[in-house]
């Protein structure tokens, strides 16, 4: 399976690939540029997932026959790994192309709608452990996109029955919060939406951090879903692990001023920025705790305590 971390900075690959090595496209490179369809719908994903179900089936099927007349050494044994691979890349990429582009938020600096292509129809697919797919869009104030899933009571998230699902998902806590370091810039501004998921049987709460100036990169955070983020330092690939604190106490931020927010079901995405006691995201009940998803049951594995600031992946 074409690795994840792989399939999300394939762009920036590519880019650097051409730069320095000037070579002839992989596989995958000539895979992209084919047509996939239009967006999914989750009659269209359903029908992605059958799709995809049957051929792990069917090679699964292949693989077994030939184990009774050939060795894993043997060329025909080669020759449908080669196969089954290039499939596999062809079906990741059809998904990747075809995630839905939804509206996450809006900058209240420059009012630039921020959109992404993202998996709502359950809490398993690719996008889920990789987070939201960034398109381009024109704003220079956009810094974090954190998030939290709300299972609106449901004992466990849901999951289209399908073979390939992602084993560990992280959608953090159910309710929003803060990182309080973030906010120690004065500049900074934490606009919160909400996202219905699984047709409304979770709400995802969208925390979307802007600046005007935005800090340098390195002072940014892992976004919602993922484990690391880009420092965007003067090596191609710097990335770092942050442990920041949260904050589940709104109140103060809202009456600073650096709680904005936007009301659930407002197709128009208007931020608003006062009167606080307004904001429907304020004391929300629900766990605050950060939830791991493990082969679809939800665990608790507390909160980042803040120290150290890095964590050390090495
Ligand atoms: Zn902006």
């Amino acid at each position: 399976m074409l690795s994840p971390f792989i399939w999300a900075t394939v762009q920036d690959i590519k880019r650097e690939y051409y730069t320095y090595y000037k070579q002839p496209p992989s596989p995958y490179e000539q895979f992209e540029v084919l047509e996939y369809g239009p967006p999914f719908t989750l009659a269209t994903y359903q029908a992605y997932l059958r799709k995809v179900d049957r051929f792990k089936d069917d090679y699964d099927q292949r693989f077994r026959d030939l184990r009774k007349t050939s060795s894993p050494n043997s060329e025909e044994w080669r020759s449908l790994n080669r196969e089954e691979g290039l499939f596999d890349m062809i079906y990741d990429i059809e998904y990747s192309k075809r995630l839905p582009y939804l509206t996450f938020s809006r900058c209240p600096f420059c009012s630039t709608l921020i959109q992404k292509q993202f998996d709502p129809f359950d809490t398993s697919g690719t996008a889920w452990h990789i987070g939201p797919v960034p398109v381009n869009i024109d704003c220079p104030h956009i810094f974090v996109l954190q998030g939290a899933l709300h299972l609106n009571g449901h004992a466990q998230p849901y999951i289209i029955p399908k073979i390939s699902l992602y084993q560990i998902v992280q959608p953090g806590p159910e309710v929003p919060f803060v990182l309080p370091r973030l906010m120690q810039f004065p500049q900074m501004r934490l606009v919160i939406s909400s996202l219905p998921i699984a047709e409304g049987r979770h709400t995802a709460y969208i925390l979307t951090y802007f600046a005007e100036p935005r800090p340098p990169w390195v002072e940014a955070s892992q976004d919602w879903c993922r484990s690391s983020y880009s420092t965007r330092g003067p090596e191609i690939y710097s990335w770092a692990i942050r442990n920041d604190a949260y904050d589940y106490d709104l109140e103060p931020y809202l009456a600073r001023g650096q709680i904005y927010w936007i009301n659930p079901f407002d197709e128009t995405y208007t931020v608003q920025t006062s009167p606080a006691n307004d904001c429907p995201y304020v004391n929300l009940p629900g766990k605050r705790e950060r939830q791991r998803f493990v082969s679809g049951q939800v665990q608790y594995i507390g909160n980042p305590t803040g120290s150290p600031r890095f964590i050390d992946p090495w």
